[in-house]
């Protein structure tokens, strides 16, 4: 009813506030970031689980707010890529005989898989193949038809974002060349980070992966039948009457660039183990943000976060809900400030943007996976991607880590967008962990696209506080509203990522990986390369 009175001001009002243009993103407020966190994390969503009802409703949630900040949805005219899953339990028949000798699973050994594999073992050092790298393990190795003993992850030395790329493709390459089983040997590095009790602990949990068109379970490794993990008494019992000791070997690769060679073990295994396959869907959330460019149309900025988090846990005391509120809500919070931001913006992005809350990353970076191959771009593509996961928002940070932003062009692009923050990019502070290979940006990378993982620093109260919230609330029941949110730092992530965002997607060029890049040269071995400047 007052509307055409205030219509009439507008033309007056216009001038003073261009004179005045505001920064952009001033708009996000501290307010809004608290207010997605409250909901996202409230009990009532009950840890937002891949496929439980508590994801679904916060999948609404955060379609309703893409609707109403006049985002379009971009899965042919809907906002859900509804991910197929299926969940795989293991069944009590575990069995496992090496050399006539049987093992019991969960005491020596811990038995996984979906079949059964027979036949010869190999030993294949750390099983690794990548010359370039002076990796050479499976050269002339002959393992087709056989199960290979593997060390567990990589020589000592070995950059820790490369190594933890190729342990997590170690099975993958194996089956490549024809291997059947693999029984992985703990190196004393292994034995000391998750002691022999916690490997058994975790020995029958029930896996998530997503389904292919027919309903089985997607396999990157699908020769590979069935595995074992031995404990030490049975991997030395494996080079019995070699004339090599185990102890020795061990030795060997304890050593910094230590690279037990490969032999044949003259023994014959018989691993197996069924499971059991539920099905179940959850969705991807995405919403597009159309550019102003016709001739960039095609080229597809990311921005991504998780929505689930891990559930609800069967047993302790009192609240038994993991609300996430740090791991995932932050980051989705941020997002949708970002994606707010740069909807209501005058100024249009040059290149489309699409915004996707995706789905079952605690089970294994599954939702992302599924995007990564199936694209919801028609004739497009996707050409950088920035992952939004577990900022630490409980302190006002002054620098970022982009985890990735070394290999590729997207590096001076997120120093420049938090440089109009007054925030510093500073180097991964923990290259132990392998974080670059952890969150959903990989599944990206891996498809041979430029991606970073944003994440709060480490300078003033950064370390602390992260160390912190890793040693006491990440992926327990005190990740929730409790803890010390500083909700304008929330609204400052949110700012910066916009800036990142828009930077991209209004560069005359899309990123491109480093020549000298490791995962460029791996993942995008035909894509033009950028010089490091
Ligand atoms: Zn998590």
């Amino acid at each position: 009813m007052r509307r055409s009175n205030f219509l009439t001001l507008l033309p007056f009002l216009t001038l003073p506030a261009l004179a005045h243009a505001a920064a952009p993103g001033s708009g996000i407020t501290a307010d809004a970031v608290k207010a997605h966190v409250s909901f996202l994390a409230d009990d009532l969503l009950e840890g937002r689980d891949t496929g439980s009802r508590g994801h679904q409703i916060a999948a609404r949630y955060v379609a309703s707010q893409f609707a109403g900040m006049g985002l379009k949805p971009a899965v042919k005219g809907d906002w859900y890529q509804n991910v197929p899953f299926v969940e795989v339990k293991p069944n009590a028949d575990a069995s496992l005989t090496i050399g006539g000798t049987s093992y019991t699973h969960k005491k020596e050994a811990v038995v996984s898989g979906n079949g059964k594999a027979e036949g010869e073992i190999v030993f294949g050092g750390f099983c690794l193949n990548k010359p370039e790298l002076g990796l050479k393990d499976l050269q002339g190795l002959n393992i087709k038809g056989k199960i290979v003993a593997c060390l567990s992850g990589f020589p000592k030395g070995t950059r820790s974002d490369i190594g933890a790329h190729l342990n997590a493709e170690k099975a993958k390459i194996l089956s490549e060349r024809g291997a059947i089983g693999l029984i992985t040997i703990r190196t004393l590095e292994r034995e000391k980070q998750t002691p022999w009790t916690r490997v058994v602990d975790y020995a029958d949990d029930r896996s998530v992966r997503w389904a292919n068109a027919d309903g089985t379970p997607f396999d990157a490794s699908p020769n590979i039948k069935a595995g074992a993990t031995l404990d030490r008494a049975a991997a030395g019992a494996l080079f019995a009457g070699t004339g090599k000791t185990l102890d020795a070997i061990l030795a060997e690769a304890d050593r910094t660039g230590g690279k037990p060679k490969a032999f044949a073990l003259k023994k014959r295994a018989s691993i197996s183990r069924t499971a059991s396959l539920t099905h179940f869907s959850s969705p991807n959330v995405i919403g597009m943000l159309p550019g102003s460019d016709p001739a960039l149309a095609n080229e597809y900025v990311l921005v991504m976060g998780h929505l689930d988090h891990i559930g609800t846990r069967s047993s302790g005391e009192g609240d038994k809900i993991n609300n996430g509120a740090m791991d995932n809500a932050s980051g989705i919070a941020t997002m949708l400030e970002a994606a707010r931001a740069m909807a209501q913006s005058p100024d249009k992005p040059k290149r489309p943007v699409l915004f996707a809350a995706v789905t079952a990353e605690e089970k294994g970076l599954l939702g992302a996976d599924y995007l990564s191959r199936f694209p919801v771009v028609g004739d497009g593509k996707v050409v950088g991607v920035v992952n939004l996961d577990m900022p630490i928002l409980t302190y006002d940070f002054t620098d970022v880590v982009a985890f990735g932003a070394e290999h590729s062009t997207l590096g001076p692009i997120v120093a420049a967008a938090a440089a109009r923050d007054k925030v510093t990019l500073s180097a991964d502070p923990m290259p132990e962990e392998g974080l670059f290979t952890r969150s959903d940006h990989y599944r990206f990378v891996q498809r041979g696209i430029p991606s970073v993982f944003l994440m709060t620093g480490f300078a003033g109260a950064g370390e602390k506080s992260f160390r912190g919230f890793l040693a006491t609330n990440y992926h327990r029941v005190s990740d929730d509203l409790a803890q010390p949110f500083n909700w304008e730092a929330g609204a400052k992530f949110a700012r910066i990522n916009m800036l990142i965002a828009t930077e991209i997607a209004n560069a005359p060029e899309a990123p491109k990986w480093y020549a000298d890049s490791f995962f460029g040269k791996t993942f995008a071995p035909e894509a033009p390369k950028a010089k490091r400047p």
